[in-house]
């Protein structure tokens, strides 16, 4: 079976692997749930983005900004901020996480519609590359703490292009409706507000429709609109010095999905802006980079065959991967070692409380209690979006790098888990 994702994940013989490695070895090491990634595939996925970038004009200038959010283990933002990424952040934390992990500040843009005045104060001392302004609120605020810390914010608005990006509405950012950006419409009069702030410094347009995009043709339509913007500003003295396409483009996570090259995606976009002068791009890929860079392992803890269903209960749950019970997400799962003995089709849940902790439905699988599996194309928003729910210590991560597994992240320990903890003093008698 052809594995949808990375050719980083293998089988060799009956045995998966990652690069060189089989899983199982990886599972005896470390246990399970574990998440595996491909150092091969995180750099390959980087470089494709930076090599579609290096065809444009400037594109030795423009950057490609991982969107942590998607998977900010340290490993991994020091393995992209060595291969020249800038990173696009959405809270304080992440940035302090990047500064941690050897980022550098001036590649860095920071999203998100509730940036505080803290979270400004340490960007703005850090020396940002722009902020990704969604408010007029914000743009005020933005302004009152420059001014107070005696600098001037670079700054972009993140602008609602208004396009249908016909993702799931969970991830759909770019419509009307969103809470993200603002609307095309009210831009100009924003950018002339922005522009006339004495602590602002006008540098960019921003716009992020949405997530796991699989066709080309919402990201053509949004440039198109922010290239009139782009016009209408110019026009007024407004001069842009860069234009942040956000991130979203998808992965295959299922057999049937054909999600677009990332040169065919960005060749027709990039063409657009000939004859556009000195007008640098930035792209924020999140789930494009990590996505089928990572997988989650687990083990069978029990086979419970019923009148009407099977179930294959393993070690990992909701907690581990959110995704199929928050979004309905597929994720293909498959067995670690294929042996010869009959397949049946199984419910994979896990063990927590919830009917909505499964990670597939119907699947058909040859496995026995204690067999290993691999829940693919886990890399974006699995580990980043797990939780301790039913006081489950979070997993193991593991970055294999050809013959090696590092341990990019330790399994906690249920002390971990309440470490922050305390009781109350006990009641005088
Ligand atoms: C989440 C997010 C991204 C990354 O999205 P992907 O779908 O993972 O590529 C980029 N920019 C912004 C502003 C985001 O919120």
């Amino acid at each position: 079976m052809n594995l949808p994702g990375s050719p980083y994940f293998a089988y060799r013989q009956d045995d998966l692997h990652v690069e060189n490695l089989p899983l199982s070895g990886i599972a005896a090491q470390f246990g399970t749930p574990c998440y595996v990634y491909s150092r091969a595939a995180l750099t390959e996925n980087l470089r494709e983005f930076q090599a579609a970038l290096a065809a444009y004009p400037l594109g030795a200038d423009s950057l490609v900004c991982y969107a942590v959010k998607a998977n900010p283990n340290l490993a991994i933002l020091n393995l992209f901020a060595r291969l020249g990424a800038g990173f696009d952040i959405v809270s304080g934390g992440e940035l302090q996480r990047a500064l941690a992990a050897g980022a550098d500040a001036g590649k860095v843009v920071f999203s998100g519609v509730g940036k505080s005045v803290v979270e400004m104060e340490q960007a703005l001392n850090a020396g940002i590359l722009c902020f990704n302004v969604e408010s007029a609120a914000e743009l005020e605020r933005l302004n009152a703490v420059a001014g107070r810390l005696g600098k001037r914010a670079p700054v972009s608005l993140r602008v609602n292009p208004d396009v249908d990006p016909k993702t799931h509405p969970y991830i759909s950012t770019g419509l009307k409706s969103a809470k993200f950006g603002v609307p095309i419409a009210d831009a100009p009069a924003l950018y002339e507000r922005a522009a006339h702030l004495p602590n602002l410094a006008v540098v960019g347009v921003d716009c992020h429709i949405g997530s796991q995009l699989l066709d080309p043709a919402p990201f053509s339509e949004a440039v198109d609109r922010l290239l009139v913007l782009l016009d209408h500003l110019a026009a007024r003295g407004i001069a842009i010095r860069h234009l942040d396409l956000g991130g979203g483009l998808g992965i295959r996570y299922q057999q049937d999905e054909t999600p677009p090259e990332v040169a065919a995606y960005l060749t027709p976009l990039l063409d657009k802006l000939q004859g556009r002068g000195e007008l640098k791009i930035i792209l924020e890929p999140g789930r494009r980079l990590v996505g089928n860079a990572g997988l989650l392992l687990t083990r069978v803890e029990y086979l419970k065959p019923g009148a009407t269903k099977n179930f294959a209960i393993i070690d990992a749950a909701m907690n581990d991967l959110m995704r199929p019970a928050l979004y309905a997400a597929w994720h293909e799962i498959v067995e670690v070692a294929r042996k010869n003995i009959p397949a049946a089709r199984y419910d994979v849940v896990g063990p927590v409380c919830e009917s909505g902790d499964f990670f597939g439905q119907e699947r058909p699988l040859a496995i026995a209690d204690g067999d290993l599996l691999a829940v693919l194309s886990a890399g974006a928003y699995g580990m980043a979006m797990s939780s301790n729910y039913n006081t489950r210590p979070r997993a193991a991560e593991v970055l294999v790098d050809g013959d090696k597994a590092h341990l990019i992240r330790r399994r906690e320990s249920i002390a971990d888990l309440y470490a922050h903890e305390q009781r109350i003093p006990t009641d005088p008698i």
